[in-house]
């Protein structure tokens, strides 16, 4: 096989971005088994690669390097895998191939969404490499279909997510906000933690409330005011799965962080620092305490799915 991600001609390559939420309010599971959001996401720079090239129709091979490799699949439940299959299927079934290389650095099973990511990375590639006629809007449909998170992965940077998360709308956000993640040394399942989240609330609401709170932080810039509004209805639930977490979000707190938040469904916490050198200060600490699998310090809001120029 050719060498991965080599800037080679026949490679199309896109990156994709991991997101964190700045607020998470989840509402009483539907009949469908759906949980009802209401969530600000925004993009941040821990970045994923999907390279894709030809292959004969209906042949999807992938291979993943990188951080945590070994725990992707590399059969037909790679997200990415389906996105690709989703696009051939929709627009030429017995046309279109795909070999795939995904290189990750958003952690896996962590809550940024990082399937989502590489899913909309392949769908973005695959739409290039066979050179689709698809808008914007019908890759987000597609998107959908995969997961509810890979709209937002298409799109980035802030958004508010209504219905399963994928109903969007982009929020004004003002400045650049310092992050720094603790990333977790275990997985942590999304579905065990909406089940637990269930469990722990009986009358969970069946109508959501907007996250003013965080929008009108984010019009304002200030990274005091919106450290003090994060929210996330998950977090008892991911804190009770991984009671860890708890001394995690507590030290960052102590150690300066204007707000400390656990990502999506975890186990993933973020960080909000008042600047760089803060962002800097923080990841020494929180390293050092080894208390995490690694540190790594992210800016955002950051685009969603782009292709790679080289
Ligand atoms: P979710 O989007 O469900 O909140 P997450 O962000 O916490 O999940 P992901 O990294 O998307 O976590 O992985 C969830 C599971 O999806 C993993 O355990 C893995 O087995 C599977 N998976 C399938 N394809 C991929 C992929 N391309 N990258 C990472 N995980 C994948």
């Amino acid at each position: 096989m050719a060498t991965p991600l080599a800037p080679e001609a026949d490679w199309v390559r896109v990156r994709v971005s991991g997101k964190i939420n700045l607020a998470l309010r989840v509402g009483a599971v539907r009949p469908s088994g759906y949980h009802p959001l209401s969530t600000v996401f925004q993009s941040v720079s821990l970045f994923d690669e999907v390279a894709v090239r030809w292959a004969e129709p209906g042949r999807f091979p992938v291979t993943v390097v990188g951080d945590q490799a070994g725990l992707v699949p590399t059969d037909g439940s790679n997200l990415a895998v389906k996105a690709a299959k989703l696009l051939a299927d929709e627009y030429g079934p017995h046309r279109f191939g795909a070999e795939l290389v995904i290189r990750k650095t958003i952690p896996v099973a962590g809550g940024m969404a990082g399937g989502s990511a590489d899913a909309a990375g392949a769908l973005l590639a695959c739409s290039v490499l066979w050179d689709l006629d698809v808008s914007p809007d019908e890759l987000r449909e597609l998107g959908a279909r995969l997961g509810a998170d890979v709209p937002f992965q298409l799109m980035g940077g802030t958004a508010l997510g209504t219905g399963r998360g994928d109903e969007l709308v982009p929020v004004l956000s003002r400045g650049s906000y310092h992050w720094v993640l603790a990333l977790s040394a275990d997985e942590l399942s999304t579905p065990a933690v909406f089940g637990r989240f269930d469990e722990l609330n009986p009358d969970a609401p069946d109508e959501l409330a907007m996250p003013n709170e965080v929008m009108n932080a984010l019009v304002s810039g200030d990274a005091g005011a919106l450290g003090a509004v994060l929210v996330n209805d998950l977090a008892p639930a991911a804190q009770s799965l991984r009671p860890e977490l708890v001394r995690v979000l507590e030290f960052g707190r102590e150690a300066g962080a204007l707000g400390a938040i656990v990502s999506g469904a975890g186990p993933t916490c973020a960080f909000l620092a008042p600047n760089e050198a803060a962002a800097v200060d923080l990841s020494v600490r929180l390293s050092s305490e080894g208390m995490c699998r690694a540190v790594r310090r992210v800016t955002g809001p950051v685009p969603g799915a782009r292709l790679i120029t080289t």
